[in-house]
């Protein structure tokens, strides 16, 4: 009897320890890192010039996922953090894109626009945002829901919708950059003022970015290190205000003293957004975050996501192969250890888990293609292309304005013309098709209609249907051929269903991670049950994908 008793009580004991080491061994912190248009081999093509302790300390003891894909169109900035955080793909959670036409609205709408709210931080209107186009939880909800609302949750961006999308409905704090002040501002959806430690910072007499405002950007090593890169002047390259040559180093006072145009708006520090203190900034409010708001200090798991967008700036003034964006990069390695190192020293090596991945990744340049690689690429303008597309449904149809509104291919019709005219919606639909293919820029017309009825699972045609949504997506979808852009001579952009938009790194670090790397296929969609199956919660109410299987310490 004694003995039944002892071992009912070893085995007693050693149930209530398991599960105990069940739900108390997940990390104190979850940190999100996002880099805007960060295409996957700039691991690779500038690791030579990386430091040891930000990317190759998260690529040598984290977990890097080497073919991590976008599995949707297009790829943007809104829908790529709202997709990485959900755990699913616009067709599900609704931000379709940055910018799109509302039919509801009759009019083009921002994916975080929200005019119910104010600006809290500023008296401009630069804060007048809200995730409520969001139409499924993502991770930092499920988060707040799994611990009772007792999880903490912040994020930090230069832009707003890389703050909002990330922090969910039920943040304690989005924070983005005013440009007209240099505040760090936020939304009354959140708050009705900022925590006093913010309005500090704001207010301080001498504030970092008005330091950033005066200085230069140059290259951190010499400039026969960018072996990565063009040479310095290429005719692929916008010009920085002020400057008549895309050349190292960038004076910043100078380039103010030029803008005219941010001048005249009123918007003086939107000019940091693209040299490398974009990042600076985002890094020293993190920081500034993890301080003042205790974060990783307590059993109930927090979220800090941080999106660093200088990069796409940089990506969208001299393209991808440039030595600015080559530098850019140097730059967010030292950001990257800066941070690391903070964690380490507020939060403790081990009690933190990093993920970090891009939001897309980016283009060639079209002139470089032409150019250097002998390949036909075209820079297209979509208001060209909507002038052709009118003349043909006009033909068909009778005279008329059809197009409501065409970016980059995406086409939605004015319906109330077309129900005006009586004409029949589906026939309008696959003229607006045929029109496309009479440009010879074009791969291939999808209908909307079409990817209602059907699903695609391979190829453009499965990435643009997972980016279908029926309520806001366009009447038909003009695919370029690859390498074609909307966009102009200098820099380049992202929004294709190509590889070169698709392509981005998804690493792991930090808790019970153990290091090691797959070339087997994954989608930026497993980030957050993954995330989610660490912590042992509910996975986010759209996500259609699975965990990535990542080797943990004491798994065997
Ligand atoms: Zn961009």
């Amino acid at each position: 009897m004694k003995k039944f008793t002892l071992s009912f009580l070893l085995v007693a004991s050693a149930i209530v320890s398991a599960f105990a080491q069940f739900t108390e061994d997940k990390p104190k912190l979850v940190v999100g890192i996002i880099v805007d248009q960060m295409k996957y081999d700039y691991i690779s093509r500038y690791w030579d010039n990386f430091g040891e302790d930000g990317f190759k300390k998260l690529v040598d003891e984290g977990y890097f996922v080497r073919n991590g894909q976008y599995n949707y169109a297009p790829t943007v900035t809104g829908p790529g953090h709202a997709s990485v955080y959900s755990g699913t793909s616009p067709a599900y959670h609704s931000i379709v894109n940055n910018h799109f036409y509302d039919r509801e609205k009759g009019k083009s709408v921002y994916c975080v626009d929200d005019d119910r709210y104010t600006t809290v931080g500023a008296d401009t209107k630069n804060g007048k945002k809200s995730p409520y186009r969001l139409a499924v939880t993502n991770l930092s909800d499920e988060l707040k829901w799994a611990s009772n609302f007792r999880s903490k949750v912040y994020t930090v961006s230069i832009k707003d919708r890389s703050a909002v999308l990330p922090a969910g409905h039920r943040a304690d704090g989005a924070y983005w950059l005013d440009d007209k002040t240099g505040n760090w501002i936020s939304s009354s959806f959140y708050m009705e003022n900022l925590p006093e430690w913010i309005e500090k910072m704001n207010n301080a007499k001498k504030r970092p970015i008005d330091q950033y405002l005066k200085s230069t950007w140059e290259l951190s090593l010499p400039a026969d290190r960018y072996t990565a890169s063009t040479e310095d002047s290429t005719a692929y390259e916008s010009l920085f205000p002020g400057k008549s040559e895309p050349t190292f180093p960038y004076d910043i006072k100078k380039g103010v003293a030029a803008d005219r145009v941010r001048a005249k708006s009123g918007r003086k520090y939107d000019i940091i957004k693209g040299t490398p203190y974009g990042n600076t900034v985002v890094t020293e409010m993190a920081i500034n975050i993890l301080d003042n708001e205790g974060l990783g200090q307590d059993n109930f798991t927090d979220l800090l996501g941080v999106s660093y967008s200088s990069t796409d700036y940089a990506g969208h003034a001299y393209g991808p192969q440039s030595m600015e964006v080559e530098d850019m990069y140097i730059k967010l390695d030292g950001e990257i250890a800066t941070l690391i190192k903070s964690l380490d020293e507020k939060v403790g090596e081990g009690n933190y888990v990093i993920f970090l991945t891009a939001d897309h990744a980016g283009a060639q340049n079209a002139g470089f293609m032409r150019d250097r690689m002998n390949f036909e690429a075209v820079n297209i303008k979509s208001k060209e292309d909507t002038k052709v597309i009118d003349a043909y449904l006009s033909e068909k149809f009778g005279e008329g304005k059809y197009v409501a509104s065409n970016y980059s291919g995406q086409l939605y019709l004015d319906r109330n013309l077309i129900a005006e005219k009586k004409l029949d919606l589906e026939e309008v639909q696959a003229a607006t098709a045929e029109a496309f293919m009479t440009m010879p820029q074009y791969a291939a017309a999808i209908l909307g209609k079409d990817l209602e009825r059907n699903e695609y699972t391979l190829g453009y045609k499965g990435l643009i249907y997972n980016g279908f949504n029926p309520r806001y997506s366009p009447d038909v979808y003009g695919v370029l051929k690859s390498h074609n852009v909307d966009y102009g001579k200098g820099g380049t952009t992202h929004f294709s269903p190509y590889r070169y938009d698709t392509h981005v790194p998804i690493m792991f670090y930090g808790w019970k991670i153990e290091s090691g790397y797959t070339h087997a296929p994954h989608t930026i969609t497993e980030i957050a049950p993954t995330i989610c199956s660490f912590l042992n919660m509910n996975y986010p109410s759209g996500c259609y994908s699975d965990p990535i299987i990542i080797p943990l310490e004491d798994e065997d």
